[in-house]
């Protein structure tokens, strides 16, 4: 079922009397989420994920804008006619009811046609919670669970009606690193073998990138960009993606082009033969770092850190952000220690030039 938002805005009345304007959370998003896609919706706190997420789900009714399932306008409908599942942070099960007890309740209320008898009610969670992995735990009570199985049972609960859309705000957000590496993976696998168009929604970029088929980036309201996730990591529309995605973060430097030449303070560090003279920020990816007695660009060496395959050199230079530029490269091309300076080449496409004003990616 594809998903298509239609100048989706949202707007909250402010309740700051000093500061009368309306919050707009959502600002005229249109979207097309392909049928069966997984869409990572990605951006930090308060940038109006959960907003979007609720219009879709319908507990929320947009200010303008529609929203449609497939070619069905549901802008209108409630929550309970959208066909919709839902997964929170905190998982909010019945703390009294049985795993097959909190799976089962969403088909306890079907009416007419849809109505089950608890045979087929109990057949239905049986095979969600086997599709989940929980199968064997049907006859615990969620406090006998681990957060991670807590989780699992929140999803078997959202998918038992097979609903048409896929709704997961946060959902690993209560779960340790290891758990939450772990159940990702699994709302992945879960989501290809039921084909669920599915709307995922996290703060965590890493979490976005490794299971989205597109992600959706947003910054007070508004949509930045969308993409594949390589290929807004690879090419990133402004200063603001580019600083979300990737850890270490992108390493950005007051720079400025003349003559067709970047230059970092006095250091030239590329040709950019189609980029027009004046001040600019350059924002250098960890990995575009090139260790070269040769090289152009010269920072302190702060520390060398061994990551095992990689290394992390720690440098700084007055013109970086950030009191230190993170720089991954080879364990094999390791600095020794003991110099002051390290001397770096930069490779062209992990370089990005972003206007002071405006800070959108200018064409080099
Ligand atoms: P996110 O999920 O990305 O953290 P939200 O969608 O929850 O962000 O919120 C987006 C913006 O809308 C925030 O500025 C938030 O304070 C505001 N907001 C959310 N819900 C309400 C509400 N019910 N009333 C007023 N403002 C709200
Ligand atoms: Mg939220």
């Amino acid at each position: 079922m594809k998903v298509v938002l239609e100048n989706l805005t949202k707007k909250f009345p402010s309740r700051n009397k000093k500061n009368p304007a309306d919050v707009i959370a959502v600002n005229n998003f249109t979207f097309e989420i392909p049928d069966g896609s997984l869409v990572g919706l990605l951006g930090p706190s308060g940038c109006g994920k959960s907003t979007t997420l609720n219009l879709i789900s319908g507990l929320l009714t947009p200010t303008e804008g529609k929203i449609f399932f497939g070619e069905d306008d549901v802008t209108d409908l409630p929550p309970e006619k959208r066909g919709v599942g839902l997964v929170f942070q905190n998982y909010a099960l019945y703390p009294h009811l049985t795993v097959m007890k909190n799976i089962i309740f969403p088909l306890e209320n079907l009416k007419g046609k849809d109505k089950l008898t608890k045979d087929e009610m109990r057949d239905k969670a049986l095979d969600i919670a086997k599709l989940v992995q929980i199968d064997t735990l049907m006859d615990r009570k969620p406090s006998e669970l681990s957060g991670g199985q807590q989780q699992r049972v929140a999803i078997a609960r959202a998918l038992v009606k097979m609903p048409r859309v896929l709704l997961l705000d946060e959902p690993l957000s209560n779960l340790d690193a290891r758990l939450r590496l772990q159940t990702r993976e699994e709302i992945k696998r879960i989501q290809r073998e039921t084909g669920i168009t599915t709307v995922f929604v996290t703060h965590d970029q890493e979490e976005a990138m490794s299971i989205s088929d597109l992600i959706v980036v947003m910054k007070d309201g508004i949509v930045q960009q969308v993409g594949k996730p390589q290929e807004v990591y690879d090419e990133p529309i402004n200063l603001f993606v580019a600083k979300f995605l990737g850890t270490p973060p992108i390493n950005v430097f007051d720079a400025k082009i003349k003559d067709g030449r970047l230059y970092i303070g006095d250091d030239c560090v590329l040709d950019t033969p189609n980029a027009k003279d004046g001040e600019v920020y350059a924002a250098v990816r960890p990995e575009g770092f090139i260790l070269d007695d040769n090289g152009s660009l010269t920072c302190k060496l702060k520390a060398v850190e061994v990551m095992g395959r990689d290394i992390s050199i720690v440098s700084s230079n007055t013109n970086c952000h950030a009191d230190a530029i993170r720089s991954i490269i080879s364990s094999e091309n390791a600095p020794k220690l003991g110099t002051d300076s390290v001397k770096f080449t930069l490779k062209r496409n992990k370089v990005f030039v972003f206007d002071k004003v405006t800070e959108a990616r200018i064409d080099i």
